[in-house]
C-alpha cells in the first residue's frame, strides 16, 4: 500500500490569532511564518487581510519573504475581500484565496438572513472572481457540520465547478462525534468527484478535534487544517503538533506529513510566548510535563529505560526525555541521580532520604538548589 501525503494546513495566524487576547505584531507574525516554513507545513494562513491592516500588512510581507509554503488569506465571499486577499498576496510564490460561506440553515437564516438559493449565487460569483487573481481557490462551508447534506453536495458541485480546488468541511461549532465524520466527509467527496481536494477543519470544544481530524483523514481527506498548541477560537483549533506525532509515530504505514517534528517543541514554545497563551503543563506533545516524572516508580522506570513510561521518543519532538522532578512521591534512585547530576555528595544516603522526605511533605517540588542546602545540615 502507497502511503499518501497528508498536506497541513497551519491556522495559527489566522484562526488561532483569533483566540481572544492572542493577536500578534505583525513582526511576531512574519517571524512566526518563517518558523511555520521551516517546519514544513503545506500552507500557511497568515491571516484575513480585510480584517485588519496589521493583518493585511503581515499577509504581504509574509508572502514575500516566505517561498516554501502556499500562503493564503481568509476572505468573505463579497468581492471586496477578495481584491483584498488577492492585493495582499500578490507577491506570494503560491498564493491561495481561502472564501468561507455559511451552508447550515441556522447561519444563512439568522446570521447572514440569505436564502440557500442566494449563497449558491453568492458563492459561484466570489469563486468565480477569485479564480483569476490567485494561483488557487479554497472554499469553506462555515458550520458544514449542522449543514443538510444534499445542500453542503449542491454547494460543492457548485464551487467546484467554477475552480474551487481545495474544498474545506469545518465543524464551525466543534460538534462532531468521530463517528459521524466519515458520512459527512463521503458525502462531501461524492459531490467533488476527484475534481478537489478535501479539507478537514475541526474545532476542539468537545475535546475531539485531533480524533476528528484523524478520521476525516480515514474518511479520505488529504488536508487538515491545524494550529500550533491548538490554539484558536474558544477551545481552540485541532492541534498540529498532535496530529504530526500521531501519523508518525501510530499511522507512518499509510499517512505522512512533511513536517519537521524536532522543530515542534520550539515553534510550540515561540507560540505559547507571542499569543500570550501558556500551554497546560499536561498538554499533550509539547506541555512542560510531557516527559516529566515525579512519582517513584515511574523514576526508577524511565532512568533505566525510557520507554517505560514514555510512548513515543522526546527526542521526536525535540524535547528531553525522562525529566526528573523530584516531589515528595520520588524514590531513592531519582534522588541519587539528581545527587549525583549536581555533583552534591552525601555521606550517609539514608538519613540524607529521611531529610528529603521531611522537607518534600513541605514542598510541592524540590529544587536542586534545596537538595544541595538539605545536603549540608
Ligand atoms: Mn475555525
Amino acid at each position: 500500500m502507497s502511503v499518501k501525503l497528508i498536506q497541513m494546513f497551519d491556522t495559527t495566524l489566522r484562526d488561532g490569532e483569533q483566540a481572544p487576547g492572542a493577536a500578534m505584531s505583525m513582526h511576531e507574525k512574519i517571524g512566526l511564518a518563517k518558523k511555520l516554513e521551516k517546519l514544513g507545513v503545506g500552507v500557511i494562513e497568515a491571516g484575513f487581510a480585510r480584517s485588519s491592516k496589521t493583518d493585511f500588512d503581515a499577509i504581504r510581507q509574509i508572502a514575500k519573504c516566505v517561498k516554501d509554503s502556499t500562503i493564503c488569506s481568509l476572505a468573505r465571499a463579497n468581492e471586496k475581500d477578495i481584491e483584498s486577499a488577492a492585493e495582499a498576496l500578490h507577491d506570494a510564490r503560491r498564493s491561495r484565496i481561502h472564501i468561507f460561506l455559511a451552508t447550515s440553515d441556522l447561519h444563512l437564516e439568522q446570521k447572514l438572513r440569505m436564502s440557500r438559493e442566494q449563497a449558491l449565487e453568492l458563492a459561484v460569483k466570489s469563486v468565480t472572481k477569485a479564480v483569476k487573481l490567485c494561483d488557487e481557490v479554497q472554499f469553506s462551508f462555515e458550520d458544514a457540520s449542522r449543514s443538510d447534506f444534499a445542500f453542503l453536495q449542491q454547494m460543492t458541485r457548485a464551487v467546484v465547478s467554477c475552480g474551487a480546488t481545495i474544498v474545506n468541511v469545518p465543524d464551525t461549532v466543534g460538534f462532531l462525534l468521530p463517528s459521524d465524520v466519515k458520512p459527512l466527509f463521503e458525502a462531501v467527496a461524492n459531490a467533488a468527484d476527484d475534481r478537489a481536494v478535501i479539507s478537514a477543519h475541526m474545532h476542539n470544544d468537545l475535546g475531539l478535534a485531533c480524533a476528528n481530524s484523524l478520521a476525516a483523514i480515514e474518511a479520505g481527506a488529504t488536508q487538515v487544517e491545524a494550529t500550533i498548541n491548538g490554539i484558536g477560537e474558544r477551545s481552540g483549533n485541532a492541534a498540529l503538533e498532535e496530529i504530526a506525532v500521531i501519523i508518525k509515530t501510530k499511522l507512518s504505514h499509510a499517512y505522512e506529513t512533511r513536517i519537521a517534528t524536532r522543530l515542534l517543541s520550539i515553534v510550540s514554545d515561540e507560540v505559547a510566548r507571542i499569543s500570550a497563551m501558556p500551554k497546560a503543563p499536561n498538554k499533550a506533545i509539547v506541555g512542560q510535563n510531557a516527559f516529566s516524572h515525579g512519582s517513584g516508580i515511574h523514576q526508577d522506570g524511565v532512568l533505566k529505560r525510557t520507554d517505560t513510561y514514555e510512548s513515543f521518543s522526546a527526542d521526536l519532538v525535540g524535547a528531553k526525555a525522562a525529566r526528573i522532578i523530584l516531589t515528595r512521591h520520588s524514590g531513592g534512585s531519582a534522588i541519587r541521580r539528581v545527587l549525583h547530576e549536581n555533583a552534591i555528595a552525601v555521606d550517609d544516603f539514608d538519613s540524607f532520604y529521611a531529610i528529603f522526605k521531611r522537607q518534600a511533605e513541605a514542598n510541592k517540588i524540590i529544587s536542586s538548589e534545596m537538595l544541595k542546602n538539605m545536603a549540608l545540615i
